[in-house]
C-alpha cells in the first residue's frame, strides 16, 4: 500500500496545492512554490491566524523589510548563535545536520549537545552517511542565515531575515507609543523567513525559505496576567516535559491550562495562555486533537534568546511529531541588546513606573500546518479518496456543473457559476467528463458543495446541491441558493434541512 504522505503529496502535485520549485531545471531542495489552489487555502490559512491574533487578540500588525543590515542581527545574537552542527560525510562529501540525523537515524533529540558530545554520539550509536553509507567526520558549526551585500560592493553586509521578529524589536518605540504604553500589547508580523538549511530532505517540511506569523507580546515582568486569562482556563493540554524526555520517558501530561500554571510547568499566564490559544487555532485548521501536543525544550535545546519554550508540535504519518510553532519566553533578550547595541532608550513608562518589557512570543510556520491540516484531512474510502476540509479552508467552496453538455444546461450552469462568483462565492465551473467524475474531481480537492444544473433547473428555476461528505443531495430554488450556500457555509445550518431532498 503506497503511504498516506506519498498520495497526499501526488494529489497536491496533480491538483496544483504545491509543487517543487524551479522543476524544469532539476528542482532545489528546500523550496516549494504553491500552486493555483495551494496559493488560495495558505492565504486561508494566513487569513485565519490574523482573525486569532489581529482580530481575536487586538494586536497591532507590521510589515517590515526581509533583508537585514548585520547590525540588527549582531545585537539579536544571530550572527554568532544562529547555527546549526553540522558533519561532513568522508566519503562523497554530504553535508547533515546532526540532529536531523540523529532523530532520524536513533530517534533521540541532541540539539545543545556540545560538540564533542554529539561526535561521541555518532561513533556510539554508529551513524552513517545516509547517501552511501560512509563515516562522518568532524562536526561544526554552520550560520544558517543567507548572506547578502546592501548596495553595490561588499561595504554593507545583509543578511535574508531568519526571523521576522527582529522587524518588531527594531520598532518597539513607535509601536509603543501607537499602543500608548498601555501593557501587555501584542505586535505581529507575517512574511518570509529564510534559513539556509543544510540537506533538507523533508520536503515541505524543512524549506529554506518559508512563510512565518509571529507575535510579540511586550508585559511587564510584574504583571505576567493574560487579560483573557479566565476564559482559556479550562482548556486541555497535552504537555511533554522536559523532565520526562530527559529520562528518556515518552509519558505525557494532560493538564488543564489554569493548573499547567498552578502546577508550575508552565512559568505563566501568559506562556500558558498561547499554548491553549495555539491548540485552538490548530483545532480550526482542522487538526484532530489527538495529533496535537506541546513539547518543553529542554535547556540545551533552547534558542539563545529563551528562558521556557514549548513546541506545538502534530503527528504526521511520515515524519512523526512535527514542530508547527514554537511558544517562547524572550525576555527582556532582544529589547536590552538592542538598546545596548543602539544606544537607545527602549524603556517604557506605564503603570507610573519605567518598564523595561519582556516577551512571550508564539511563532508559527504556515508551510507545516499547511501540509499537516492536507494530511489530515485526506480520507482514503475505498477508491473514494478526498480531502476533508473545513468548509471555510477549502479553495473552492461550490463546483458548479451542468448535468448534461446539452439542451442549455451548460449555458444556465455558466450563469449560476458567474453569479455565485458575483456575490463572492470561490466557485467553479466544470462540464468534463460524467458528473460522477466531476463531484469525485471536486472532492478530491476538498469542495465541500456542488451545484448541478438539470432538465428540471430549465423547467422549475431549481437546482440541486450535492454534499461532499455525505454525497446527500437537497433540491433548492435558484433564487435562494446564495443565501442557502452562505448557511451551509458560514452558518453551520443543517444540510439536510435546507432543501427537498433528492432521492438517488
Ligand atoms: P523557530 O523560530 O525555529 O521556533 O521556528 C518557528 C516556526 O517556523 C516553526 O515552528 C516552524 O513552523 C517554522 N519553521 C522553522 N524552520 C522551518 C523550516 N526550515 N521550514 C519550514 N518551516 C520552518
Amino acid at each position: 500500500m503506497k503511504q498516506k504522505h506519498e498520495e497526499v503529496m501526488e494529489l497536491a502535485r496533480r491538483r496544483g496545492f504545491i509543487w517543487p520549485s524551479f522543476e524544469i531545471y532539476g528542482g532545489v531542495s528546500g523550496f516549494y512554490d504553491f500552486g493555483p489552489l495551494g496559493a488560495i487555502m495558505k492565504n486561508k490559512i494566513i487569513q485565519k491566524w490574523r482573525e486569532f491574533y489581529v482580530v481575536g487578540e487586538g494586536f497591532f500588525e507590521i510589515d517590515s523589510p526581509t533583508i537585514t543590515p548585520e547590525e540588527v542581527l549582531r545585537a539579536s545574537g544571530h550572527v554568532d548563535h544562529f547555527v546549526d552542527a553540522m558533519v561532513e560525510c568522508q566519503k562523497c562529501g554530504e553535508a547533515f545536520k546532526v540532529t536531523d540525523l540523529a532523530r532520524e537515524q536513533t530517534g533521540k533529540y541532541i540539539e545543545g549537545a556540545p560538540k564533542e558530545e554529539m561526535e561521541e554520539f555518532i561513533k556510539k550509536n554508529k551513524m552513517r552517511c545516509l547517501e552511501c553509507g560512509g563515516e562522518l567526520g568532524k562536526v561544526f558549526d554552520f550560520n544558517a542565515m543567507f548572506r547578502t551585500a546592501i548596495g553595490p560592493g561588499n561595504k554593507r553586509v545583509g543578511y535574508l531575515r531568519p526571523e521576522t521578529a527582529q522587524g518588531i524589536f527594531i520598532d518597539f518605540k513607535r509601536l509603543q507609543r501607537h499602543a500608548r504604553g498601555k501593557l501587555p500589547f501584542g505586535v505581529v508580523q507575517i512574511g518570509k523567513g529564510y534559513r539556509n538549511e543544510i540537506s533538507p530532505r523533508q520536503g515541505i517540511i524543512r524549506l529554506r525559505e518559508f512563510t512565518m506569523a509571529e507575535a510579540e507580546v511586550f508585559f511587564d515582568p510584574e504583571d505576567q496576567h493574560h487579560p483573557k486569562f479566565s476564559e482559556m482556563a479550562g482548556e486541555q493540554l497535552r504537555l511533554w516535559l522536559a523532565k520526562d524526555q530527559e529520562k528518556d520517558d515518552k509519558k505525557l501530561t494532560e493538564v488543564i491550562v489554569e493548573q499547567a500554571v498552578k502546577r508550575g510547568l508552565v512559568c505563566n499566564e501568559l506562556m500558558a495562555y498561547y499554548l491553549g490559544f495555539t491548540k485552538r487555532f490548530l483545532l480550526e485548521l482542522g487538526i484532530p486533537g489527538a495529533a496535537i501536543r506541546f513539547r518543553e525544550q529542554t535547556s540545551g535545546q533552547r534558542a539563545h534568546y529563551s528562558k521556557e519554550t514549548w513546541d506545538a508540535e502534530v503527528l504526521t504519518e511520515r515524519f512523526g511529531w512535527v514542530e508547527i510553532a514554537g511558544i517562547a519566553y524572550r525576555t527582556d533578550y532582544d529589547l536590552s541588546r538592542h538598546a545596548k547595541f543602539s544606544k537607545e532608550d527602549l524603556t517604557i513608562f506605564s503603570g507610573g513606573k519605567k518598564v523595561l518589557c519582556h516577551v512571550v512570543e508564539p511563532s508559527y510556520g504556515i508551510d507545516r500546518p499547511f501540509y499537516c491540516t492536507l494530511e489530515h484531512s485526506y480520507v482514503p474510502e475505498g477508491k473514494r479518496k478526498y480531502l476533508r476540509l473545513k468548509k471555510w479552508l477549502a479553495p473552492i467552496t461550490v463546483g458548479v456543473f451542468p448535468l448534461l453538455n446539452r439542451d442549455g444546461m451548460p449555458e444556465k450552469a455558466l450563469d449560476v457559476h458567474k453569479s455565485l462568483r458575483s456575490k463572492g462565492f470561490m466557485t467553479e465551473y466544470d462540464d468534463a467528463g460524467s458528473i460522477g467524475r466531476r463531484y469525485a474531481r471536486a472532492d478530491e480537492i476538498g469542495t465541500p458543495y456542488c451545484v448541478t444544473v438539470d432538465h428540471q433547473t430549465l423547467e422549475d428555476g431549481t437546482v440541486t446541491i450535492r454534499n461532499r461528505d455525505t454525497a446527500a443531495q437537497v433540491r433548492v430554488t435558484l433564487a435562494e441558493l446564495p443565501r442557502i450556500l452562505h448557511s451551509v457555509i458560514c452558518e453551520e445550518a443543517q444540510f439536510e434541512s435546507v432543501g427537498k431532498p433528492v432521492k438517488e
